[in-house]
């Protein structure tokens, strides 16, 4: 990506998506953040109003959205299980007609969209580790289904337009993500197990903790889709983003535990339906077309990612620790 370009970023007051503002400003470009503030809040981006080359936009992307920009991000979609079931309609709404709103905005100023896909969409896998050539084995009627599918669908969309009209489309299916600004009640094990630990409460396990996950630190994960925007016409992807150190979800609290000091014991809670058992990325694309893997190992970002939290609680909640 060159200096100077305008880029449009479609959930950019999110957790991933407010540090990928932050860094697209620090290379010199403009960035449009849009955002309807469903499972964020404008204070991820708080920091950035005072730029000039900033914009922050409230905009639902199931609506038509008429820019002039060089690139998109979309990145507009709830990630974590509790925000994306509470309302399934309008989770599949947003991927779907989010994409269909973005690739013709596209299309019509003739920019680059990158789709922000994720390992969902190969839902339970059979294979292990995930490879991209992967299809998936994805429950259509459950649950997870509204993200899962609507993010299949997306993709698709993202395929047809560039067959149908040659658009500079770029797929990055990321794996679980993890870092400071990830919200501290959306559900997702990280976030979850931290602030479980600063307050004291009871760890969370669901189901008996041996089903993996392979964690990413967010700042990994910006510069593989930056890198991935910058790639050539001819690459589309889809490309796996994501760590492939892969731990069961017992050792995360037992590293959490460590971590925070806590004094917090592990409960067993029912594991959710359709929880996949396992998942790990096959980054081999990402290693060869992108020459990207992820620097920051769990230990390193989950004492940054603690520390933002512990700040987050200090200044807004009570809390107990040992
Ligand atoms: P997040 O919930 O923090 O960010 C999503 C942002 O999109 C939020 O700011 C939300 O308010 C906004 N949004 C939701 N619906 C919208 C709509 N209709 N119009 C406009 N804005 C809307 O989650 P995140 O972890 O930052 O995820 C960002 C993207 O990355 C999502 O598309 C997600 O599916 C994808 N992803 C994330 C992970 C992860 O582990 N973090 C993994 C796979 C994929
Ligand atoms: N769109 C948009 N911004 C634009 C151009 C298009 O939001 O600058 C939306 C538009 O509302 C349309 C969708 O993108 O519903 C798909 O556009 P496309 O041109 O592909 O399809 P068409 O308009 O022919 O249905
Ligand atoms: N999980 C857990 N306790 C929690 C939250 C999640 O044991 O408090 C488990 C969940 O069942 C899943 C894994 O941790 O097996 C990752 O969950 P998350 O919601 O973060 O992401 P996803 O299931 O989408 O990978």
């Amino acid at each position: 990506m060159s200096i100077g370009k305008r880029v449009l970023v479609t959930g950019g007051a999110g957790f991933l998506g407010s540090h990928l503002c932050e860094r697209l400003l620090d290379r010199g470009n403009e960035v449009i953040c849009a955002d309807n503030f469903f499972s964020s809040t404008r204070r991820n981006v708080e920091h950035l109003i005072g730029n000039r080359r900033f914009e922050l936009m409230r905009h639902d992307v199931t609506f038509p959205l008429y820019v002039e920009v060089d690139e998109i991000f979309n990145l507009a979609c709830p990630a974590s299980p509790v925000h994306y079931q509470f309302d399934p309609v309008q989770t599949t709404k947003t991927s779907v007609i989010g994409a269909i709103n973005m690739l013709g905005l596209a299309k019509r100023v003739k920019a680059k969209v990158l789709q922000a896909s994720t390992s969902e969409v190969y839902g339970d896998p059979t294979i292990h580790p995930q490879p991209e050539s992967y299809w998936g084995n994805v429950n259509p009627i459950g649950f997870r289904s509204c993200y899962d599918e609507g993010k299949r669908c997306a993709e698709t969309l993202f395929f047809d337009y560039r067959r149908q009209h040659n658009l500079p489309i770029k797929v990055v299916r990321i794996f679980n993500t993890y870092g400071p600004r990830m919200h501290p009640h959306d559900g997702r094990v990280v976030s979850n197990f931290i602030v479980q630990a600063l307050k004291g409460e009871d760890i969370t396990v669901y189901g008996d903790g041996s089903q993996t996950r392979s964690f990413c630190y967010a700042d990994d994960l910006v510069e593989a889709i930056l890198r991935m925007m910058d790639t050539p016409h001819e690459v589309t992807g889809p490309i796996n983003i994501g760590n492939p150190n892969e731990f069961t979800i017992r050792e995360l609290a037992e590293l959490v535990i460590e971590l925070t000091g806590s004094t917090s014991r592990i409960i067993s809670e029912r594991l959710p339906s359709d929880d996949p058992k396992q998942r790990k990325p096959d980054i081999g694309q990402a290693r060869s077309v992108l020459g990207w893997e992820p620097l920051t190992q769990l230990r390193e970002g989950l004492g940054k990612t603690i520390a933002y939290f512990d700040q987050l609680l200090a200044e807004g909640e009570t809390f107990k620790r040992k």
